[in-house]
């Protein structure tokens, strides 16, 4: 497993934590990137600066994968705690999958129910902000795509590899 040390140019680049060396491990080859970004449970030694400030528990994926499609962040909320500002996008589609916690999400005039299982999509203009209601910490994932720029999906963009699986052992 290869670490890299972060250029100033790196650094300038994103405003989003954390930078390349700041993550537990990496590993990259001509077809992947890999991070270690350790234990979901301590996803709050990430932070991320916005025009709204800076706060802890999300870490953005684009910047450390090289990801030319999507924007993926980990965010980890505290119990009885919210988002701390509502927003939006411009072109960007988001989906919320929530993995653990409970409360609610809010878009445009609706409040509805999360809890560990949700997943929900959100058009960009969707003005929104969730909470986490429950004494348990909540995790989440958040994918955001253009809207409308799939072309291709699952059976119809994968296509299987002849050969069987074989690994080395254990
Ligand atoms: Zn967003």
């Amino acid at each position: 497993m290869s670490t890299e040390t972060p250029s100033a140019g790196q650094a300038a680049k994103s405003p989003d934590y954390p930078r390349r060396g700041e993550v537990e491990g990496r590993d990259d080859g001509p077809n992947f990137s890999l991070v270690q970004l350790g234990p979901t449970a301590g996803l709050d030694r990430y932070q991320v600066r916005t025009r709204a400030g800076t706060f802890a528990g999300k870490v953005f994926l684009k910047e450390l994968l090289g990801l030319s499609g999507t924007e993926i962040s980990c965010g980890l909320l505290p119990p009885r705690t919210s988002f701390p500002f509502y927003h939006k996008h411009q072109q960007n589609e988001e989906v919320y999958l929530f993995l653990s916690g409970a409360g609610n999400v809010s878009v445009d005039d609706r409040v509805m129910e999360i809890r560990q299982g949700s997943v929900v999509r959100l058009a960009p203009d969707g003005v929104r902000c969730f909470r986490n209601t429950s004494d348990e910490p909540m995790h989440y994932v958040v994918i955001q795509a253009k809207q409308g720029s799939l072309e291709q999906w699952t059976g119809t963009d994968g296509v299987g590899v002849p050969g069987e699986v074989s690994w080395p052992s254990a």
